[in-house]
């Protein structure tokens, strides 16, 4: 079975070129009915905090992308990786290296001078131990081949050669014991049966390293894909001046997670002229192939685009709970029940005015706002004086409407235009200032009767008395 994983380190953040590694790897994984792990690689034990943990847990549940196993702790498996790094020794795949920092220090001085790249020069590969003086703190390192060249079949970037001279002997276990990043990656995809490695192409030339010490143990070498990674719209590296680049921020200016996935899927996945995929489709028709070797650049316009039409399709409840959870930080609303009800009702008309939840939300403020409202500077002008004496008129006739539907609302606006001799935008356009407090809403017969005969009464009296 095809068995992948998402890596990430806790930074606390999740970059979305890192969400989108995890989008690939589980897509993949699900395409062929396999598994999607996931692993945190905490052994920096400094940025590690739980919190940091959290924002990796709370970006992966958000965006739908469940591990099939529970979560592997590298810091967990820390004896592991010194008892692999030990048999490497004993095998004499790796030796000890006795080098004080001055000795490194130098060698990569002199290897400057010499106008080549600062490596380690392998004084300590064919020495014996008992040359170093008593005691002293040694490294582990692997012994990396030194004539010939390593090909590495990559299932995004194609056939990827380098020459094994570029490759030092590095160091697969520090002087204090602790392992290195590049050995415990290694040990740990080996352990957990991992099949395909799919991460940033930034992580190519650590492949390379990597590969040696599956040689060295004589392991299964698993499938590699290097994605490339994600540019800002300038073609420069994705940065916080380009806008939103990590998985909250993206939540919090009110994108859906269906359509963050579904634009980061389709960035730098070629798949016809398909922008909108549901999951079900993302799954059964993902594979690797369709991935581009170059970096991709962030769309903000066309995931805004995407934005649209998944709010649309969004369960209204889902959207009222949303909506209710971004207004809650105002006290001066009213978000009890009834009125959560009352924007269910208008839910339908106001997702289809909305490009984001942020503003969704800032759409369907007036519903819970208490009197007075505060009106936008159009619907203030709409409110004159001889429109407030018209809406005052119409209060008191709409006091007496039963039953208030939908039908009825329509019948009587119709009715009360034709007697005042008014186009019904002439009566439709001043209401709603003084019900939404704005010039924009849905359908004026839905407004009404989501915000209810009473309020609507109460809003109606506010201005015109
Ligand atoms: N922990 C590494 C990172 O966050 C990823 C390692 C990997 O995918 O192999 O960049």
């Amino acid at each position: 079975t095809v068995r992948t994983r998402f890596a990430p380190s806790p930074t606390g953040l999740l970059h979305i070129g890192n969400a989108r590694a995890a989008l690939f790897n589980y897509l993949y994984a699900k395409h062929h009915n396999g598994e999607f792990l996931l692993r945190i690689e905490d052994t920096d034990k400094e940025r590690s905090t739980q919190q940091a943990v959290d924002v990796i847990f709370d970006g992966l549940a958000w965006m739908g992308l469940t591990p099939d196993e529970d979560p592997i702790y590298q810091s967990t498996r820390i004896q592991r990786h010194q008892e692999i790094a030990l048999h490497l020794l004993e095998t004499g795949k790796a030796y000890k290296c006795f080098c004080t920092q001055e000795e490194l220090a130098d060698m990569r001085a002199k290897a400057q001078v010499e106008g080549k790249p600062p490596r380690y020069n392998g004084y300590w590969r064919d020495r014996d131990s008992s040359e170093a003086p008593e005691n002293a703190p040694y490294t582990v390192r692997i012994k990396a081949p030194r004539e010939g060249e390593t090909v590495l079949q990559d299932l995004v970037q194609g056939e990827v050669t380098v020459a094994n001279i570029e490759l030092d002997d590095m160091i697969i276990l520090r002087a204090d014991g602790t392992p290195t990043y590049q050995h415990a990656v290694v040990c740990d995809d080996h352990d957990m049966n991992i099949t395909h490695v799919i991460r940033g192409d930034d992580h190519l030339t650590n492949t390379f390293r990597q590969l040696i010490i599956y040689r060295a143990m004589g392991w299964d070498i698993p499938n590699f894909a290097h994605l490339p990674l994600i540019h800002g719209p300038d073609g420069a590296k994705l940065s916080k001046r380009h806008g939103a680049s990590s998985v909250v921020e993206f939540r919090d200016e009110g994108y859906l997670p269906e359509a963050l996935c579904n634009y980061l899927l389709r960035l730098g996945w070629g798949h016809g002229d398909e922008e909108i995929l549901s999951r079900e489709e993302q799954i059964k028709l993902f594979d690797l192939d369709g991935v581009g070797r170059s970096p991709s650049r962030m769309d903000y316009a066309k995931l805004m685009y995407v934005n649209g039409y998944w709010l649309r399709q969004a369960d209204d409840q889902r959207l009222v709970k949303d909506v209710v959870s971004r207004l809650s930080k105002n006290p001066e609303l009213i978000l009890d029940q009834d009125h959560q009800n009352r924007l269910l009702t208008l839910m339908p008309g106001l997702k289809e005015r909305a490009k984001n939840l942020v503003e969704l939300a800032e759409n369907a403020k007036f519903i819970f706002a208490k009197m007075p409202l505060s009106f936008t500077e159009k619907a203030q002008k709409l409110l004159n004086e001889e429109n407030c004496g018209m809406l005052s008129k119409l209060a008191s006739q709409l006091a007496t409407l039963t039953p208030f539907t939908k039908e009825s609302i329509n019948q009587f606006l119709h009715q009360f235009a034709e007697t005042e001799a008014l186009k019904l935008g002439k009566v439709a356009q001043p209401l709603r200032a003084a019900v939404t407090g704005s010039t924009m809403s849905p359908g004026i017969d839905d407004t009404l009767l989501a915000l209810g005969k009473e309020e609507v009464l109460a809003r109606l009296g506010a201005i015109t008395n």
